[in-house]
């Protein structure tokens, strides 16, 4: 199948999603993660999950998975609004375009071009409470952002 003929992936996703494939890694510190790009994206495997034990798969890696679209909270006006917030308020960290193995199928890179790669970086799964700016581009319109929130969590 080409790229063009896939099916957009959700670059914050949950390693039970379906084609869910790990991306990145989470680096960096608590208070400034930073997301370092894997050459190979990984299927997600039970052996995969297994060496992980007790750590919640989350906090070691990025997850892409098929996009949930309208399945998604976070799925609004046919696009993604968490790509869109994170584009429009989070500051770039990086000044080169990551080397990403999943740009093709992207949905963020897909509505929101280049520009929301250079922001991309910092984005982490689980949201420590200190990150406040993610936290509040985590969460949908009209919903108040936890203390431990979730970027991207999808509607289950
Ligand atoms: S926004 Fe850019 S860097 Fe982030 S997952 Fe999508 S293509 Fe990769």
């Amino acid at each position: 199948m080409d790229d063009a003929d896939q099916p957009l992936s959700c670059p914050s996703a949950q390693p039970d999603m379906v084609d869910a494939h790990a991306f990145g890694i989470v680096s960096g510190t608590a208070a400034e993660p930073r997301i370092a790009y894997l050459k190979r994206s990984a299927e997600v495997t039970p052996a995969m999950m297994a060496e992980l034990g007790d750590l919640d798969p989350t906090r070691v890696f990025r997850f892409s998975a098929r996009c949930e679209s309208s399945n998604c909270a976070q799925f609004a006006d046919g696009r993604c609004g968490l790509g869109e917030r994170i584009a429009a308020q989070l500051p770039p960290v990086v000044t080169a375009l990551p080397s990403c193995q999943i740009r093709a199928t992207c949905r963020w890179h897909e509505e929101n071009g280049d520009s929301i790669c250079f922001r991309c970086p910092q984005v982490v799964t689980v949201v420590p409470p200190e990150l406040t700016s993610l936290a509040r581009a985590a969460t949908p319109p009209g919903l108040v952002p936890t203390a431990a929130g979730e970027a991207g969590l999808p509607a289950q």
